[in-house]
């Protein structure tokens, strides 16, 4: 079979992807297993797991880190599954921050075990973290993760600030009849909260299941983020347009007047344009580099480690990637992803 053309790396830049998108940011996840079961997210009974030696060790993920870092890859964040429960995962930080070139280290989590983990984690060379927050109400936290105590978040953001990992993100998936009440609430919580608060779109995830993936509660489902701005303007008034964004994702950053955090907004199916920012590559727990969360096309970088490839393989896997790389989701031309759910690439 013929390969896919290998695009032009720039010597002293990023790879380009086959659309000309310079990919400057790795999102690794960890683990495929979880220590929630979001109703959108995962089936309560949990999900097919990846066998323990089909899980890249923390050896291999260096050594893809390394290789993308030696192209122009500058930013990596380690996600899930929940990346807590990878067992060591703050010696994989360590490992990360050792790779030259590699200068910024992100997480994002479900926050329940970071009041745990944020010190060392930071210590290690963490940089900042995203917590996944869909309510601030106790018994609605426990509804939407089965499991969860919204405490023991709160408790994860309060370490993560004392850890320095700044400023703390919160990622909320709206979903109409489940949490789309709250808005109001997280975009006033930034007023005295040096937190921001970004509005998810919920995407489509797995062929036929328009709702996330999961068949969610009746009279629940997607909300826009300008119904969401809408409702937040309609209480708090205006917001003040483009505050600063942190230069690497995709969220567009506002801010209500005088407050302390920022407001973004994710807006992966209402926003024109939106995969044209994208810098991004994805490494699943099973070494699959998938070069977009919503298409499922990926070159299987695992295989060539273990047989041998060395960084040459890594390196032609990164580029044979990227050649692939869709100029767009389409999610609204119909495409789904059908292959994993985002719990298994790493959301
Ligand atoms: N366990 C970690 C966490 O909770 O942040 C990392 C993995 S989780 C899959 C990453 C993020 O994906 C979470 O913020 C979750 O809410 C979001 N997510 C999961 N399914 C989604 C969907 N269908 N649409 C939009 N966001 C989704």
């Amino acid at each position: 079979m013929k390969s896919p053309a290998v695009p032009n790396t720039v010597a002293a830049g990023p790879p380009l992807d086959a659309h000309g998108r310079p990919i400057t940011y790795l999102r690794v996840s960890v683990t495929d297993r979880c220590n929630l079961r979001c109703l959108y997210c995962m089936p309560e009974n949990g999900i097919d797991l990846v066998p323990m030696d089909e899980i890249l060790t923390f050896e291999e993920i260096r050594d893809v880190v390394k290789v993308a870092a030696s192209m122009g890859v500058r930013h990596v964040r380690l996600t899930g599954g929940e990346p807590l429960v990878r067992k060591g995962v703050v010696d994989l930080v360590a490992m990360i921050s050792d790779v030259s070139g590699i200068d910024d280290i992100a997480l994002t989590t479900n926050g329940v075990s970071l009041a745990r983990y944020a010190e060392p984690l930071a210590r290690a060379g963490l940089r900042r973290v995203n917590v996944s927050l869909d309510t601030f109400r106790p018994e609605r936290f426990r509804r939407i993760t089965r499991i969860g105590r919204r405490e023991d978040v709160m408790e994860g953001i309060a370490a993560a600030r004392d850890a320095g990992l700044l400023p703390v993100k919160l990622n909320v998936v709206v979903i109409g009849g489940l949490n789309d009440d709250e808005v109001v609430d997280f975009a006033r919580s930034t007023c005295d909260e040096d937190w921001d608060v970004r509005f998810i779109e919920l995407m489509p995830f797995l062929e036929g299941q328009e709702r996330g993936g999961q068949p969610l509660p009746p009279a629940t489902g997607f909300v826009s983020n300008a119904e969401v701005r809408r409702r937040i303007e309609a209480a708090l008034g205006p917001l003040t347009a483009g505050a600063a964004s942190d230069g690497n994702g995709p969220a567009r950053y506002h801010r209500l007047p005088g407050a302390k955090g920022k407001i973004g907004f994710i807006s992966p199916l209402s926003e024109e344009g939106f995969c044209a920012r994208c810098n991004r590559m994805r490494l699943t727990a099973g070494g699959k580099l998938r070069p977009c969360l919503l298409t499922d096309h990926e070159v299987d970088l695992k295989s060539a480690m273990r047989g041998g490839a060395g960084d040459e393989g890594i390196r032609r896997g990164i580029l044979a990637a990227l050649a692939t790389k869709p100029d767009a989701h389409h999610l609204r031309d119909g495409n789904r992803p059908r292959r994993r759910r985002m719990a298994q690439i790493g959301g």
